[in-house]
């Protein structure tokens, strides 16, 4: 099974309104305010999906200030999944605390959320606490965007967990299960910590390879590979930034043989997000 741990989709009603949302959301605007950040509707993420051989993805929300927006893109993402026949696992945005949080996460897992995402915690307060209330009442992991402390400057590069972040993430909220995105921003190197190991074969923390031909090298699927183990590497293209054609292809090519090929491309997946008995 060829399984995308992290594309977006958009409703197409929030495609065609983008203006008023980039003034609406200054986070959105610092990632989605150039035309040229494509936003594509579920229908065109099937047919990359085609194109590109992927049995499954992860379609990921943007993580909205507004709990209006939140709402809509949400229940986008959960119409969606449930007309693809299981291909799309919805990673819903939440926005909120409290009992009006917990209200939101009871009714969006009623409706098939799989889990949130993608998670920017410099778009809200009390973000940390969401995911931890996700995970405990409801065993939902999370997408979580990683920002690197160091190298070139990018549209909505910052706004996510920085490697200490992920840390106190991981350390201070037991029940939490996150997919680090962007190689973890760099966290894989501290997986020679045998306190960071432990959470990587605990099954709480992976890292999908998101825009990794835009960040690092080919050769980094290898080093990360030596560094925190094959099970811990999740394909993700960041469909629609990357053709998922084109970014499978680079992520095959970098990888040194076909028992690594089949877990990063879809078995890691398959068990961190429990498609498949362990
Ligand atoms: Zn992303």
């Amino acid at each position: 099974m060829i399984i995308d741990a992290h594309t977006h989709v958009f409703p197409p009603r929030m495609i065609e309104r983008r203006g008023r949302l980039v003034l609406a959301d200054a986070g959105f605007a610092e990632l989605y305010g150039e035309a040229k950040a494509r936003m594509v509707s579920a229908d065109a993420l099937i047919e990359s999906m085609d194109r590109a051989g992927v049995d499954a993805s992860v379609i990921c929300g943007f993580w909205w200030r507004s709990p209006d927006h939140a709402e809509e893109h949400a229940a986008y993402l959960l119409d969606a999944a449930a007309a693809s026949g299981g291909r799309l696992i919805p990673f819903v945005p939440v926005v909120g605390s409290g009992a009006a949080l917990d209200a939101t996460l009871e009714r969006l897992v009623r409706f098939g959320a799989r889990g949130l995402g993608e998670v920017r915690p410099g778009q809200a307060e009390g973000v940390d606490a969401a995911l931890e209330r996700a995970a405990s009442a409801y065993g939902l992991p999370a997408v979580v965007h990683s920002s690197e402390t160091v190298g070139h400057r990018y549209a909505g590069k910052h706004g996510g967990y920085e490697v200490g972040d992920l840390w106190r993430l991981l350390e201070e909220r037991p029940g939490v299960r996150v997919i680090a995105s962007h190689w973890g921003g760099g966290l894989p190197f501290f997986a020679l910590m045998p306190e960071l190991r432990a959470h990587i074969e605990a099954g709480r923390l992976a890292f999908d390879t998101a825009a990794s031909a835009y960040l690092y090298e080919p050769r980094v699927f290898e080093a990360v590979i030596a560094l925190a183990g094959l099970d811990s590497i999740l394909w993700g293209s960041d469909f629609p930034l990357r053709a998922q054609a084109q970014d499978r292809a680079e992520a095959e090519a970098a990888l040194p043989d076909d028992r690594a090929r089949e877990a990063v491309l879809g078995g890691n997946a398959a068990r961190f997000l429990g498609l498949t008995p362990d």
